[in-house]
């Protein structure tokens, strides 16, 4: 009960630091320079910590959710129906950003493209994302913070205690603990947050306020709007047939992960936030260790829904209307880059170019929506991790429904 009472008003406080962040960056729209340079080194800090604590956590808490299933068969089952949701419900998203972005067209500005400039990272072969997914070192996956090569080692060593048995069973406890001590380190952590929330989106607000009104407001309204039906019509009617809990239940024990998630722009800076509000949901423990983790790393529907708004947007400005088979070819490419994108401030961006590029739109084109990425960031990252959560409840749900059979 005491808990309980804790956390709600933790949730409070992020709440008012939101608040506070928007109405003081506003003030300080002439000032951004001093947002800048004082505000948002302390929202620095609070990321570095929760990126320091993030790939313990993903490792330990994955190896520690396998280790729990004790069945290499259990984890099959449950990894499949996590990556059949999670692609089933990014293809959806990307199907909405494309209808939105096509039905509000012509709402959008068409911007000058004679002298747009944008150096696109230098792509990587496919079969090179492949191979890039397996670590070829047992250290640099975790200093790099290369989540998906940290998944992969997770698979492997919780796989192999699993196999080994009785003699690992002290290995095993030892994860456990592990986990439980990299837990409080990062409940610790949180405690920070509502300071973290202020200094992180403050900034934000102060050096992109005026941008906000400016030309883009109708491309980023489509976006926002899109998001917006996305986490209301997809994720409340998953969670209410497929998870048995109501929408508004798992939107209140998601609003703290949310608010964090909109300051933040980082679905792997969320994941402890959000591993706690999904426990909240009654996810089992064994469930939410492995899917959020997962999630986190490969779910993207809000970047696959902004991707598509986007990749609309910028076709228009060039003059260029998309074929049905072109808007294909996005939703196939953009789930793919949705899984390609880390979970970090800004790499939605960046995987826009390999969208662009499949369907032959110059690459250039992102630098038309690249000024306000951190605004179009906040909301796909709320609905990414949104994503992540509603998975985590209806596979639960599920699992224990096998159960109890
Ligand atoms: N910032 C997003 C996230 O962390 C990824 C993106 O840039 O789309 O989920």
């Amino acid at each position: 009960m005491n808990k309980e009472k804790k956390k709600l008003s933790l949730a409070g406080q992020i709440f008012i630091a939101l608040i506070l962040a928007i109405i003081v960056g506003l003030l300080m729209q002439n000032y951004a320079d001093y947002a800048n340079d004082f505000i948002k080194p302390f929202g620095t800090i609070f990321l570095n910590l929760i990126k320091f604590i993030v790939v313990p956590i993903v490792l330990l808490s994955i190896m520690s959710g396998i280790v729990s299933m004790k069945d290499i068969r259990k984890v099959g089952s449950i990894g499949i129906k996590t990556i059949i949701y999670y692609l089933c419900t990014t293809a959806f998203a990307i199907i909405i950003g494309l209808v939105g972005g096509n039905l509000f067209k012509g709402l959008f500005p068409v911007l000058s493209t004679s002298d747009l400039a944008y150096e696109a990272a230098e792509s990587t072969p496919f079969m090179d994302v492949i191979v890039n997914i397996f670590p070829n070192n047992f250290i640099a996956p975790m200093s790099s913070a290369s989540m998906l090569q940290v998944i992969v080692m997770a698979l492997i060593f919780g796989f192999s205690i699993i196999l080994v048995g009785e003699k690992a069973k002290s290995v095993a406890e030892g994860v456990d603990a592990l986990n439980l001590v990299c837990m409080k380190s990062m409940e610790m952590i949180l405690k920070l947050s509502p300071v973290g929330v202020f200094c992180l989106l403050c900034p934000v607000v102060a050096s992109n306020g005026a941008a906000i009104i400016g030309s883009l407001a109708m491309v980023l309204l489509v976006a926002y709007i899109c998001y917006v039906v996305h986490i209301a019509l997809v994720y409340s009617i998953c969670v209410k047939t497929m998870g048995g809990i109501s929408p508004v239940e798992f939107f209140k024990s998601q609003m703290p992960a949310m608010m964090f998630a909109f300051s933040s722009a980082s679905s792997v800076g969320t994941l402890p936030i959000n591993l706690e509000g999904v426990k909240k949901m009654g996810v089992s423990e064994e469930v939410a260790s492995f899917v959020l983790p997962l999630g986190a790393t490969i779910n993207m529907d809000g970047t696959a829904i902004y991707q598509g708004v986007c990749a609309i947007f910028i076709a228009a400005c060039y003059g260029i209307t998309l074929t049905p088979a072109q808007m294909i070819t996005i939703v196939l490419t953009a789930t793919l880059a949705s899984i390609g994108t880390a979970g970090v401030p800004g790499a939605g961006m960046v995987m826009l170019a390999m969208v662009l590029t499949s369907v032959g739109l110059p690459v250039e084109g992102i630098a038309l929506v690249a000024g306000v990425d951190r605004i179009f960031d906040m909301g796909r990252t709320v609905v990414n991790i949104t994503g992540d959560a509603s998975c985590a409840v209806i596979v639960s749900n599920i699992e224990s429904k096998k159960a109890q059979k």
